[in-house]
């Protein structure tokens, strides 16, 4: 069964000031706190709920290169290098692991798309490669088949959104951050044109700078304050099921399911 999500125990009170507050406790916000906490520069991460209650602990923790634009494809190494890396900084597993992410495609034009891409990236050695339906049958053994193709990166990944966040939002806080868990921010005020303070449910913080990192809510916070953050909300199931054996450790992707062992 999937791990439940940990809640972490942090501060009540809100502290008057600080230089940079973070809003929202997603994977985005916990990261930006470490990174600063690190730099030494004075953080609070503000979150409506508690850390990891949306998006960013159901989702399918792919790390993933395949199909991205080849412009994209270094910020994801980079990604891989953070993620290889994140144990050791935070001094916890974050279950990633380079499984290899697999798309399987029952289409020409799709397998033209994937041999298009695989030719675009052919100069970042990403190990990329188009598969045979014999290939697939190899490497995920018990499928239905009837597939054209597919394409496969083994140096993509995956880790843990039940562990991840929760680990990095513990280390930034051993690193000197300060985080608020549900504690609604309102708005963002500001003075001589600069950002002065944030206003939430538990009061107000003076602060020098904001990052809002409020996922699927930042449209509308941004929409109350006359900034147009023209964003798309998706609505995607995920579903975990109990231990099973096979059929394989790869992350595997289809036109209308993905799956990935836990
Ligand atoms: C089904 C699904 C599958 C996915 N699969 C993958 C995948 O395989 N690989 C991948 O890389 N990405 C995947 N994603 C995308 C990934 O989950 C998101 O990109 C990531 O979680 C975004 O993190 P975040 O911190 O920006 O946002 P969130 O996790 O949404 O965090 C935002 C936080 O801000 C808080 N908040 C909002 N407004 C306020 C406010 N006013 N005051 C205080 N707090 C506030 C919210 O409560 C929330 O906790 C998937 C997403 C979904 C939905």
């Amino acid at each position: 069964m999937t791990k439940l999500l940990e809640r972490i125990a942090t501060q009540d009170e809100l502290p008057d000031s600080t230089s940079v507050v973070v809003i929202g406790g997603g994977i985005v916000g916990v990261t930006a706190a470490l990174t600063l906490a690190e730099r030494g520069i004075p953080v609070v991460l503000i979150e409506k709920g508690h850390i990891a209650c949306e998006q960013s602990s159901r989702n399918l923790g792919w790390v993933r290169k395949t199909s991205r634009h080849a412009a994209d494809v270094p910020l994801a190494q980079a990604a891989d290098r953070l993620w290889a890396e994140m144990p050791e900084r935070v001094g916890k597993d974050v279950g990633y692991k380079q499984c290899g992410i697999m798309f399987l495609s029952n289409s020409d034009a799709q397998m033209g798309v994937y041999d298009r891409w695989i030719k675009s990236v052919d100069s970042l050695d990403l190990g990329s490669k188009l598969l045979s339906q014999k290939e697939i049958d190899q490497l995920v053994p018990g499928g239905s088949g009837g597939w054209k193709g597919g394409i496969y990166t083994p140096s993509d990944g995956k880790a843990e959104p039940a562990l991840a966040a929760a680990a990095i939002a513990k280390a930034a806080m051993a690193k000197g951050a300060k985080i608020v868990q549900n504690c609604a921010v309102r708005t963002i005020e500001t003075s001589a044109g600069k950002v002065s303070s944030v206003v939430t449910e538990k009061g107000e913080i003076r602060c020098d700078q904001v990052l809002l990192a409020g996922g699927v809510w930042s449209r509308r916070f941004l929409g109350n304050m006359g900034i147009a953050f023209p964003t798309l909300p998706l609505v995607c199931s995920v579903l975990s099921t109990k231990p099973m054996d096979g059929p394989t450790d790869i992350a595997v992707g289809g036109p209308d399911l993905s799956f990935r062992k836990h």
